[in-house]
């Protein structure tokens, strides 16, 4: 009989913790022993003794929290390599949400349970797309876990932003989008989309940007907004925190256009409410309909949910026979829900 992996795997006040395996994965205060799914904050925090992590999550940690909070011992695993933690089989697969994410599968005792971190299934040409594995027990996020949460195509969105430049000429586009991954991303589509002038970037997203670079993702030519003139930003694109595009810094530039890229512009009041323009739905989420697919996919006969509706989701796996149980743990809040 296989061990089920709620005798192993539970939810405690540090975070989940693998038993048989000594550690945590994902925890939300310092621990001895951590595995990380990816690098945003609400995921990687900082010093844990020994962190276990793709070789670009490691590398965006040290970006964002220095190399002396980032673990003090980091231990890299490639995507597909397996690892024996005592008892525990441990494999990284692609997540597809930002770049190094990662599932984290773990065997043990005759069962597979994959813990998905966040993810979703529409390409990303900053990072490897989503690999389903199948398992035993699937741990899936749900930020966007309601039907109404339905994200169009990157490109499309990125099309509408394209064509509102073309129109305002004189008028400076700003942005906002989280540091990790959402702006690289945007990038990454302006460039597919044909878009080869510089894309200027608000000082917090200028580190990241560099580690995507150095982890080999071009992104073409970019520039500081903060140094650029005025009159040089007309006509320009602007990337900034959400924080930054209501405030003083917005203010500076050339009569701006305020873009918000996030899945939650669906949500029109959202966009009224933030002073937003020009709402574009991009999310690195699964939306509802790739997170019901997803669990197809994976065909595991039990999943966890964490971070968001839970409710609904747990309501359409049941439908589908598959047991469902949210998984209570706190503090998953998202980057994304500025
Ligand atoms: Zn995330
Ligand atoms: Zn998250």
């Amino acid at each position: 009989m296989p061990k089920h992996p709620e005798t192993w795997l539970t939810v405690t006040p540090s975070g989940l913790y693998c038993a048989p395996g000594g550690f945590y994965v994902d925890p939300l205060r310092a621990v001895e022993k951590a595995v990380i799914s990816h690098a945003h904050a609400d995921h990687a925090r900082p010093g844990h003794d020994h962190v276990l992590a793709t070789p670009a999550t490691l590398a965006i940690m040290r970006t964002r929290m220095g190399a002396d909070r980032a673990g003090r011992v980091q231990q890299a695993l490639d995507y597909h390599q397996s690892l024996k933690i005592n008892d525990v089989t441990l494999t990284l697969y692609p997540a597809g949400h930002v770049l190094g994410s990662a599932q984290i599968l773990l065997e043990h005792a005759g069962a597979r349970i994959v813990i998905s971190g966040d993810y979703k299934r529409q390409s990303d040409p900053t990072c490897a797309g989503f690999e389903p594995e199948a398992c035993d027990v699937f741990v899936t996020e749900a930020t966007f876990g309601l039907p109404v949460f339905r994200h169009p195509a990157a490109a499309d969105e990125i099309d509408r932003l394209l064509a509102s430049v073309a129109l305002f000429p004189e008028r400076t586009h700003v942005v906002g989008c989280y540091a990790l991954g959402k702006c690289q991303r945007l990038i990454a589509v302006l460039r597919a989309r044909g878009y080869d002038a510089p894309v200027f970037l608000h000082g917090a997203h200028v580190a990241v940007c560099e580690t995507y670079r150095a982890l080999g993702i071009d992104l073409g030519a970019l520039r500081p907004a903060t140094v650029a003139a005025k009159a040089e930003l007309q006509g320009a694109i602007v990337l900034a925190p959400p924080s930054a595009i209501a405030d003083r810094w917005a203010r500076r530039l050339a009569d701006p256009v305020v873009c918000m890229a996030s899945g939650w512009m669906r949500i029109r009041q959202r966009a009224k409410a933030g002073g937003i323009e020009l709402p574009l739905i991009i999310s690195d989420h699964a939306d509802w309909d790739d997170l019901l697919t997803t669990i197809r996919e994976v065909a595991a006969p039990e999943i966890w949910v964490t971070h968001g509706a839970e409710e609904a989701l747990i309501h359409a796996a049941g439908q589908l026979r598959i047991r469902a149980r949210a998984l209570a743990l706190i503090g998953y809040g998202d980057e994304e829900t500025a």
